[in-house]
């Protein structure tokens, strides 16, 4: 059988040894007489695959001993009501969250909070529409934000920071938050700069249901008395992402794939990989009259590369052809229009080389 290629903003497409592994495994993992699924969280087998994830995925990233790593449920959507109520008990009379918008997702991650403490929208992009970030020194935050948030790849615009900010350089001591749910795992990642970062799995790790949270340990002790202990940093910490049952499967899938990760050269060849499929798609783009991505070259994202073509009325022949040529799911979020290809990092660089093949025959038929 010969798959598709799948372009979908996720849940997304994963690597196929992966896929093929936890087949194998389905009814029996490593002669234990039962699949992964059917295992107790406390037992000996699950208690394995639970701490090889945890060291793969600690390895991989290179994440700081002074960072717990969880795995949580509720997705990126859950986090945004999540990390406002783990942060903002720490003894303000008044939370105040600064809120960096460059997209929807940052967007929506700034309506949540403000459930639960002032919001500062310290940057928004909307006047650009997305397409570009002010530099980061222009930004008004506040004099003693609880915490910054931003979002590191806005999945839709298509906005990505190559870059954190550094919060500490710009005079401001407060912790950074992140939303890296659509480009975890694709590049490197400066602990120095992040006080939490979460990210849901259904983009670079695995199935939906699970979300990686990295929470620096000094930010555990500040929850509000009404956050629910499912979702309590430090309680969750302290039990090992056990204090209920985990999402088990979803944290085997992970596992899986941060070995591929690692199969592959790691976290620097994954980048190159990811670099120059992103580097071959924008400069197609780039190159016909047929296609147009709007986004500031020095924002674009390596992982989700929207595109619109000249003419509305070519969307439905394009993605009819598109599905034809076995390239799925390219249709644009509605809120952008157009297309969208997500290059995650299952996504191999011949499926970038057909989707270009295609994009240029298209091009032709329709100059
Ligand atoms: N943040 C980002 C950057 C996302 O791309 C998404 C989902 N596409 C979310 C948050 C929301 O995630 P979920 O649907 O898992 O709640």
């Amino acid at each position: 059988m010969t798959r598709p290629f799948n372009f979908s903003a996720g849940p997304a497409t994963l690597p196929e040894s992966v896929l093929q592994q936890a087949a194998a495994e389905m009814l029996d993992w490593h002669g234990s007489g039962m699949g992964v699924m059917e295992m107790s969280h406390r037992g000996r087998h699950f208690g394995e695959i639970l701490a090889q994830a945890q060291r793969d995925i600690r390895d991989v990233l290179a994440v700081p001993e002074d960072f717990d790593i969880l795995f949580l449920q509720g997705g990126g959507s859950g986090e945004n009501a999540i990390v406002p109520m783990n942060l903002c008990g720490g003894g303000q009379l008044v939370p105040n969250i600064d809120v960096i918008v460059t997209g929807a997702w940052s967007k929506k991650s700034a309506q949540e909070a403000s459930k639960y403490a002032s919001v500062n929208i310290a940057y928004n992009g909307a006047e650009q529409r997305f397409t570009t970030v002010a530099p980061a020194a222009s930004w008004q935050l506040s004099n003693d934000p609880t915490y910054v948030h931003i979002c590191s790849n806005e999945t839709i615009h298509g906005v990505e920071f190559q870059e954190l900010p550094d919060l500490k350089a710009m005079g401001c001591d407060a912790p950074l938050v992140v939303d890296c749910s659509s480009h975890i795992a694709s590049r490197p990642m400066a602990w120095d700069r992040i006080g939490v970062a979460y990210a849901g799995a259904q983009k670079n790790i695995g199935p939906a249901g699970l979300t990686l949270v990295f929470v620096r340990k000094d930010l555990q002790d500040r929850a509000l008395d009404i956050c629910p202990s499912a979702f309590h940093f430090g309680q969750q910490a302290a039990n090992d992402s056990m204090l209920n049952t985990p999402p088990t499967y979803g944290i085997y899938m992970a596992g899986l794939v941060f070995q591929w990760i690692k199969a592959q050269g790691g976290l620097a060849a994954i980048e190159a990989a990811n670099v120059a499929k992103a580097r071959a798609l924008y400069a197609a783009i780039d190159a016909s009259p047929l296609y147009t991505n709007p986004v500031d070259a020095a924002w674009r994202s390596r992982m989700n590369v929207p595109f619109i073509l000249r003419d509305e009325a070519l969307n439905a022949p394009f993605l009819q052809g598109a599905e034809a040529a076995g390239l799925m799911a390219l249709k644009g979020h509605k809120s952008v229009g157009g297309m969208r290809a997500s290059l995650y990092n299952a996504m191999p660089l011949a499926g970038v080389h057909a989707l270009i093949a295609y994009m240029t025959t298209f091009a032709a038929e329709h100059a």
